[in-house]
This record gives structure tokens, sequence and C-alpha cells, in this order.
């Protein structure tokens, strides 16, 4: 098999880390390139291991859109998962990664999951747990609840689409990954694409969306007058429409065109994606570091949680 190549790609993830510290930045896409390797340099393997930690937060989102996805999946396939077969998996599977990422098994095994708060020994109490596993089954009942989910049911499945393969597209010589969570076209025609959000509203979802709209007019052919473009609260149950024109579409165009600019910027040699860290600043934003993944290699200073949350006599 042909090594794999570090080429330079753009995404909307990419780009807040990017924004938000430039070290952070180098240490994900470049340091711990190969680190998956369990032979490669420890310094490279240690920055893998961290590059994959996730919040509890982002660990709920993502067992919620798994489940979901599971679902829309089985669907399709002509069978449905009842709500409360979903919730008990999705249970079941958090039980087992929790576990798993408190006894340390991603240290050896980096594609399992591993929480920040494990690896930082962030004191998190019970019924704060709790209320991360309560999100989850809030969201996957909204999800069964939805009026949305009703009209998805309706429309045949050959009018479904899975973003399973095309998650990626070429755009002004840069692959960029925006691909909305799942679409399909309703009774009157038009392309719905989704978006699920499980947490709060993050930064810029108008622009995230837009993103979407890029994507259906490069991959899927089809013109921003006809697509709308849907948010999905699944913890409130709400769907908010936001506009598709032209106008969010040379938004998004701009966007990613300075993004990427930036982005090159820093890079030693362009061509070929060859970055060096010296060249990659600190964050002033000790905030930021501290949740950081990389903090422990990065900000080995900074004290740790424990201790920083124990108030002063
Ligand atoms: S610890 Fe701070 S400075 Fe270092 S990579 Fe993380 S955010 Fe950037």
């Amino acid at each position: 098999m042909p090594d794999l190549v570090n080429e330079f790609s753009w995404s909307r993830s990419r780009d807040n880390v990017f924004q938000e510290c430039r070290r952070r930045y180098y240490l994900h896409y470049y340091g711990a390139w190969g680190g998956w390797e369990q032979a490669a340099d420890p310094v490279r393997r240690a920055l893998y291991i961290l590059k994959q930690l996730g919040t509890r937060q982002m660990w709920a989102g993502r067992l919620v859109h798994e489940a979901v996805e599971r679902a829309l999946l089985a669907l399709r396939d002509g069978y449905a998962l009842s709500e409360a077969s979903l919730i008990e998996d999705t249970l079941r599977q958090m039980r087992e990664e929790w576990k798993g990422s408190r006894d340390g098994v991603y240290r050896q095994t980096p594609k399992r999951t591993g929480l920040f708060e494990h690896e930082y020994a962030v004191p998190i109490r019970d019924s704060e747990w709790q209320a991360i596993r309560d999100n989850v089954v809030r969201c996957l009942r909204n999800f069964h609840r939805l009026p949305l989910l009703a009209e998805i049911k309706r429309a045949p499945t050959d009018r479904w689409i899975l973003i399973e393969d095309i998650g990626s597209f070429p755009f002004e010589g840069t692959l960029a990954y925006a691909a909305p969570d799942f679409g399909y076209w309703n009774e009157a025609g038009r392309l719905q694409l989704v978006d699920w959000k499980t947490g709060g509203n993050g930064n810029n979802v108008a622009l995230q969306l837009g993103g979407y709209a890029l994507y259906s007019l490069e991959v899927l052919g089809v013109a921003p007058e006809r697509v709308d473009l849907l948010e999905v609260n699944l913890r409130e149950g709400r769907v908010r429409s936001h506009p598709c024109d032209e106008a969010i579409l040379e938004r998004v165009r701009e966007h990613i065109r300075l993004s990427v600019r930036a982005m090159k910027a820093y890079l030693k040699d362009a061509a070929l994606n060859l970055a060096e860290q010296e060249n990659f600043e600190k964050t002033e934003d000790l905030r930021l570091c501290r949740w950081c993944n990389f903090r422990a290699v990065c900000r080995p200073e900074l004290p740790p949680f424990a201790a920083a949350e124990t108030a002063p006599a």
C-alpha cells in the first residue's frame, strides 16, 4: 500500500482550530500526522493520542449523530429502530466507552474513545455525567418525535441523500469538506439539507449551513434557489430554516478562499504542505489553553484542574 500523504484540505473545524491557536493547528494537522502507527516516533504518537481526545459534550454529540445515522440507515433498509431500542443501544455504547476511557484504553488504541476529562483528571461530579446522559436521551427522544422525521419517512428513500461517500469536493484547487448530515427531496420538490445540532447553536451557523449550499451546488448540482438549509436543534426539538441564496454562497466562497490563503501563508512549502512548528505561534489566551488537548506538551506549567478548582482559603 502506498504511504499516505498529508495533503492540504479545508474544513470548518480546521478553520476554527486555526483561528483559535496557530500552534494547536500545527500540532493537530502536522505534528500528530502519522502518529496512528504504533511504531511512530514517540512525540508524534503522543500528539496523535492527544489529538483524538474529545470533551464530554463533543462525545455526547458524536453519539447522538451516530445513533441518528443508524436510525436513518435502518429506515432506508426497510425496518425501523424503535425509540426505546435506539436509546438503550446508545446508552450501552456510552457506558462501554466511558469505562474504556476511564481505564485509559485510548492510550494504546487511540481510535477508541478518550475523554479529555479522563486524560486531564478534570473533576466531574456524577450529576454532571448524568446531565450528559440525559441530554443524549432527550436528543434521541426529540429526534423520534420531530414532525420533520415524519416528513423524511414519507419521502421515498431514493429521494434521500445519505452523506456516506462524498464528504468533500474540490474548491478552487483545494479539497473542501463541508457536507451536511443528511438531505432529502420534500413533496414540494425542494432539497432539504439537514444539520443535527445537539448543544448550543455554535458560532456562525449561517456560514456553516452556507457551506452545505456550496456542497449542494458542487456535488449534487442543485442551485441554491431549490434548497432549504435546516438547523435541527435536537435538544429543543426545534427546526430553523436558514436562507439559501447566491449571497450566502458568495460569503462562503470568500470565507473559504481567505481561510485557505491564511493557512497556506504559514507553511514552509505550500506546494508540499510542509510546516515547521516554530512558525506557528502559541495563543496568549490561557483560557483556550486550559481546555486544549495539547496542554500537557505545549503548556505543561498550567495548574492541574483539581488544584485550579480548589477555592482559595
Ligand atoms: S496549550 Fe494553548 S498555546 Fe498550546 S496549542 Fe493549546 S491553545 Fe495553543
